[in-house]
């Protein structure tokens, strides 16, 4: 058995829809689950309708618009006379506009982003499964909020692994003889029922989910860029595409920022060795990147770029030194306000953070220790870690940059920067 998962910008159009179809179709031999995200870019239009809802303003105009996309998309698949379909459309957006309709602020904001977030995915499924049925190819819609168990903290939940993957393994084994399993990424739901989601991007996640629980052969996800590359094609020149890599090194590269796969997923592939392929639906014949346990000797050096950074330095005042007692109270801090440091480093009289840009929450930080320590910050910089670095690398990236801080271990070199 085999999960394929595709994103928003797989299933973005109607021609993107016929492409999936037949990367599905090619790939029927053996039982296959496939996952999908919300289409193209309507995750970002129900958080802007939210947006629009929380200021009081009408959003009217921006449901009729994301409505418009999903029911083109629709006609253009030549789904239209799909009775049930139509139905099912029409009850989702209903849904969605009572479900912001009935805020109501006891519940909270990101219980309501959950129940409206999770509905493109919903939509996306509905039409991905009603093209492939209309295409010849049984398929069945199985819920994600019915199969995915999670905890209560909604827009990050937690998965309740046990439960899941029971859940998951029964339901799927009714279904996967004789139809392709198609299922939602993201969304989830809590032992009352509530949906639940497990943070933006995560329907990798679902897909490694999905993949271990059903102990697959492999988890495949299908991207616009041909695998996993060195470095972002966006900001970057002359990128190159791993052929294979370690999970660990995969792991590693999200931890550091890189967007390509989404932090979670690789854990759980790699403690149940289940081989990730990263590929592309715009190349389907080419293999892509496959993630797995190995050891690739001289692999390229990876680049991972993330912007908006701030750097803080706490520095002692009183002629003293930087001592444990001082770092173990920035710490306690930091842990309590749930920041993440990107890097650190210390030096006699200070220690310096950087983390990703977050003005209250650096306020807030910066208001706890202001007794203890002069503090001082920049923001809007920029970060780069280069794993398996070398040292030609390295000049290119530090030409034109006003470096700021710069550390380096065996294998990964990090610098802070104006550009
Ligand atoms: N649709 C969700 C998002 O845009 C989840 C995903 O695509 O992975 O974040």
């Amino acid at each position: 058995m085999k999960v394929f998962k595709f994103g928003g910008a797989s299933i973005k159009d109607s021609s993107a829809v016929r492409n999936m179809i037949q990367i599905i179709q090619a790939n029927q031999s053996e039982p296959l689950v496939v996952i999908v995200s919300a289409m193209g870019k309507t995750t970002n239009a129900i958080e802007g309708i939210l947006a629009l809802a929380m200021e009081g303003q009408d959003f009217s105009k921006e449901l009729v618009e994301l409505q418009k996309f999903h029911n083109n998309i629709v006609k253009e698949l030549s789904l239209s006379h799909d009775e049930i379909l139509t139905k099912e459309i029409g009850q989702t957006y209903e849904e969605l506009e009572n479900q912001i309709n009935s805020f109501s602020s006891s519940l909270g904001y990101d219980f309501l982003y959950d129940q409206a977030v999770s509905l493109g995915e919903i939509l996306s499924s509905r039409i991905v499964d009603a093209a492939l049925n209309h295409a010849g190819t049984q398929s069945f819609w199985m819920d994600a909020r019915k199969v995915v168990k999670t905890d209560n903290l909604h827009r990050a939940a937690k998965v309740d692994w046990g439960a899941t993957q029971n859940i998951i393994r029964s339901n799927v084994s009714q279904h996967i003889e004789d139809h392709i399993v198609v299922s939602q990424g993201f969304i989830g739901s809590n032992s009352n029922f509530d949906t639940t989601t497990l943070g933006r991007e995560g329907s990798d996640f679902t897909a490694a989910i999905f993949g271990t629980s059903l102990n697959a052969d492999s988890v495949t996800i299908w991207k616009d860029v041909p695998g996993v590359l060195n470095a972002d094609p966006k900001k970057f020149d002359n990128t190159k595409k791993y052929k294979q890599l370690p999970f660990k090194e995969a792991a590693e590269m999200t931890y550091y920022g890189a967007t390509v796969i989404h932090p979670k997923t690789i854990k759980p592939l790699a403690q149940a060795d289940i081989p990730l392929y990263v590929r592309s639906f715009e190349h389907p014949d080419e293999p892509g990147t496959l993630i797995n346990e190995c050891i690739i000797p001289n692999l390229a050096p990876a680049i991972i770029h993330k912007d908006r950074q701030t750097v803080i330095s706490f520095k002692i005042s009183d002629f003293s030194f930087i001592n444990e007692h001082h770092i173990s109270l920035i710490f306690e801090n930091i842990n309590r306000l749930n920041l993440t440091i990107n890097l650190m480093q210390n030096s006699a009289i200070s220690f310096t953070i950087c983390m990703d840009d977050n003005p209250a929450k650096r306020e807030m930080l910066m208001t706890s220790l202001k007794e203890n320590f002069s503090i001082y910050y920049n923001e809007g910089l920029e970060l780069i870690t280069v794993k398996n670095y070398n040292q030609k690398t390295i000049n290119e990236l530090m030409k034109d940059v006003e470096v700021i801080i710069e550390q380096r271990s065996r294998n990964n070199f990090q610098m802070v920067y104006k550009a």
